[in-house]
């Protein structure tokens, strides 16, 4: 058996503990002669996999008791409907537009109310976040929404934008669990596992308890409410049971590791390889203001499509995958989330350099 480095965007690279562990406990989890996907969801054993995935979750971001965990399906994108529906009482909310999934966020909004676009990078390609410390937030914003890490453009805002006291929606999708996260400073944070944690098909919600009314917009189906989930502990119908088994493995995974503040140098580290080379480089160069560059996604260019896919094709043939940046970008991008080990980025550089020898 031989593994690539795999540095998709997601679904992505997984501990290759996690992997085998879950492969031994296919047939037969812990004796009880099935495997967890076989396993009904209001079973003991199954009460137990889903308590102990939340509580480990609960230890690693530190989340304080008045915020719940629903583990939703539906994905990121579902989100960003359920979120107006659950949150717009005042029919209004600011967003800021840094990349294709806020924006998308932003759209969704418009079905529900006044979505307001109070800052945006869009005018370079979303290569920046911008100053987000003085906004003309609206008087009857409902809340304040931003993408945290922008997957596709490799951004990430390394300070939270001032709400002046509005509820601040998070996105986290692709940096959840990258770095410790004070969550008190959020109203909901949320994030598709398939980024940095698991197996897609499923989206973990950590949401301040009195944003949890009940009260939402007219038609809105009971699925889609978030007090549906919460008092129900995830499991009004049946969850995606298997991810919530593979989630809980990576957080254990993560506590054995040492926790978040560990995983953040680690990440740091890995990051601050591919973008020393990169600043180095004469061949390949990054997109985005040093300032605001993401730890896990690293868009990086040569200036010319050809040499772009030749790199891409090649770094294949040397066990280097999914370089290829996202379809409306092009160029290259390095997805490095906390299960890519730091040999992963330093086979990567290695490979950049004889690259860029061979084509400079
Ligand atoms: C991938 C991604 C999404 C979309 O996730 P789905 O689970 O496919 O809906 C949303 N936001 C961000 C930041 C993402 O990276």
């Amino acid at each position: 058996m031989s593994r690539v480095y795999n540095f998709s965007a997601g679904p992505a690279v997984l501990p290759e503990e996690v992997l085998k562990e879950a492969a031994e406990e296919m047939l037969d989890y812990r004796g009880c002669g099935m495997s967890v996907m076989e396993m009904s969801h209001r079973s003991g054993m199954f009460e137990t996999i889903i308590n102990e995935a939340e509580e480990d979750l609960r230890d690693l971001l530190q989340i304080p008791e008045n915020y719940k965990v629903l583990f939703l399906q539906g994905g990121a994108s579902q989100q960003f409907a359920m979120i107006p529906m659950n949150l717009m009482k005042n029919r209004e909310a600011d967003y800021i537009v840094t990349g294709q999934w806020a924006k998308k966020a932003w759209q969704e909004a418009q079905k529900y109310g006044k979505a307001n676009k109070i800052a945006s990078s869009e005018d370079k390609t979303f290569s920046y976040i911008p100053d987000c410390s003085d906004l003309d937030i609206s008087p009857n914003a409902d809340y304040v929404y931003i993408c945290e890490n922008n997957t596709i453009y490799g951004t990430k805002f390394r300070e939270l934008p001032n709400t002046k006291g509005k509820t601040l929606v998070a996105d986290v999708s692709s940096c959840f669990l990258s770095e410790p996260v004070d969550v008190s400073k959020y109203g909901v944070l949320y994030g598709g596992v398939q980024k940095n944690i698991g197996p897609a098909g499923m989206v973990i919600s950590i949401i301040r308890e009195d944003l949890i009314t009940g009260d939402v917009l007219e038609g809105t189906p009971t699925m889609l409410n978030f007090k549906t989930h919460a008092d129900a502990g995830s499991l009004y119908n049946t969850p995606n049971s298997y991810c919530i088994y593979m989630c809980g493995k990576v957080f254990k995974w993560l506590k054995n590791m040492g926790g978040l503040s560990v995983m953040k140098e680690r990440n740091e580290k890995k990051a601050a390889l591919l973008y020393d080379f990169l600043d180095k480089s004469h061949l390949f160069k990054g997109t985005v203001v040093p300032k605001d560059r993401s730890l896990m996604n690293v868009p990086f260019v040569t200036g010319n499509p050809e040499l772009d896919a030749k790199f891409v094709k090649e770094a294949k043939e040397a066990g280097l995958e999914n370089l290829k940046g996202h379809r409306s970008v092009g160029g290259m991008r390095a997805s490095i989330y906390n299960a890519m080990p730091v040999e992963g980025v330093e086979a990567l550089v290695a490979f950049m350099k004889k690259f860029e020898k061979e084509n400079v």
